[in-house]
Parts: structure tokens; sequence; C-alpha cells
């Protein structure tokens, strides 16, 4: 008997609930180059990695119209390495960051899409800036500098947490966020948020982009 997890049947499932407009970010972060052409063989095209190392990698050897998203924490000194074919980098929350995002992306003309992090987790551990601070980088006269990133969106992490109620409560407050930031920044108009566990709310809750590893390829073994 075979245990092979179905990739395409899983993405199937997905993409035949979540509607339209919601975009969906393939999460290929542990899992080998094969799994993620059996992705693409069905037709999916975004894929989310969390190491810059590992993405530049899976980027060399896979097909170039793969769109590549950076959904981890980004540190400062590797932005160099992905600038040249990275699509959407989700985890910015400093504008130092941005600045080096915006040096790096102009070495190679490109202009690349960011979304700003905010921290809606009552944990420590997860990264992120609060609304007053995206709000300020977004109205600041050294953002209008920066030519060569295009801030589109928001993104958010929530608890890891069964508990929906809690959820909920984070995933309404970064859709709130979203929509006043929106309200005077019309090109601000994705919201990523929600994973394998919690993409149905989020989605319920207004996300535009959710990012699913587990519920397509399977548990991840960080052990090998
Ligand atoms: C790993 C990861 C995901 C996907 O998690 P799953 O629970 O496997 O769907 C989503 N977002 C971020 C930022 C991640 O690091």
């Amino acid at each position: 008997m075979s245990f092979k997890m179905n990739i395409q049947q899983n993405l199937i499932n997905i993409t035949s609930t979540i509607p339209g407009q919601v975009t969906l970010v393939a999460v290929s972060k542990t899992k080998p180059i094969s799994n993620i052409m059996e992705a693409y063989d069905a037709g999916q095209r975004a894929f989310g990695e969390n190491k810059i190392q590992e993405m530049v990698e899976k980027y060399e050897q896979l097909p170039k119209d793969i769109k590549w998203h950076m959904i981890g924490h980004v540190q400062r000194n590797k932005v160099k390495y992905m600038a040249s074919f990275v699509s959407l980098i989700h985890g910015v929350d400093n504008f130092k960051l941005l600045k080096e995002i915006n040096k790096q992306a102009l070495k190679h003309e490109r202009v690349i899409d960011c979304l700003m992090q905010i921290k809606i987790a009552d944990e420590d551990s997860k990264f992120g800036m609060t609304d007053k601070q995206a709000s300020e980088i977004l109205k600041s006269q050294e953002l209008k500098e920066l030519k060569n990133i295009k801030l589109v969106g928001l993104m958010g992490m929530a608890t890891f947490t069964n508990d929906v109620d809690q959820l909920k409560l984070e995933f309404d407050y970064l859709k709130s966020t979203f929509d006043s930031i929106q309200a005077k920044h019309p090109e601000v108009n994705i919201l990523s948020m929600g994973m394998s566990g919690d993409y149905k709310l989020a989605i319920d809750c207004g996300s535009t982009m959710i990012r699913v590893g587990s519920s397509i390829f399977g548990d991840r073994n960080y052990s090998i």
C-alpha cells in the first residue's frame, strides 16, 4: 500500500473551495524539487519559502515562470541573493530592510513588491511591526525616494492555537488595519493571512492571499 501524498489532489481540493480572487501560495519549504514539480504540473505557479538559500537553490533548478514568495524573516545581508528573481517579500518589518531591498532591486533594474508584516499574535516569537509603524512608513518622505520597491499589502501570522475565537480576533484586527491603511493608500491591496490550519477562517475574515504548506505537501520533517 502506498502512503504517497497526493499533492495534485490536495491542490484541487483547496483551489476548488477558495474564492477566485484569493491567491494560493503553495509553501514548499523543506520539500524536494519533485514535490514542487508535481504541484507545478497541476498548474500551481506561486510558491513560498522561508529560507533564502533554499529558495535560491530551488529557483535555479525549476522552471522560470514560477513566482517565488519569500515568507520568512529576512536578514538584510541576504537580500542580495534573491533580488534578481523574488516575486513578493511578505515579511518586511522595518525601514532599514526596505532600503536594502530597494538597493538590491536597483542593481537588477527591478521593482520588488513587498508586504509589511504586522504583529498580530500574542507570541514573542512572531516578527512584525505595529499598525502605527506601518502607517508611518507609508506616509514618510523617505519611502518616496525608494523607487525600486513597492509596498503592495500587509501580512500577518496568527497565534499557533486551535482557539477559533482568538484566531478570529487576530484576523479581524489585521483586516481592519488593512482597511484603514488602504483607504489612504489604495496601492496596498494584498492581505496575506491564513495557513493550512486556519485559511478558511482567514478568507472569511477578508484574506486575499493564503500561504498553505502541509495541507498540500504533507507534514514537514525537520529532522532530515
Ligand atoms: C510554514 C509557513 C506557512 C505554511 O504553514 P502550513 O501550516 O504548513 O500551511 C505559512 N506562512 C509562513 C510564514 C510559514 O513560515
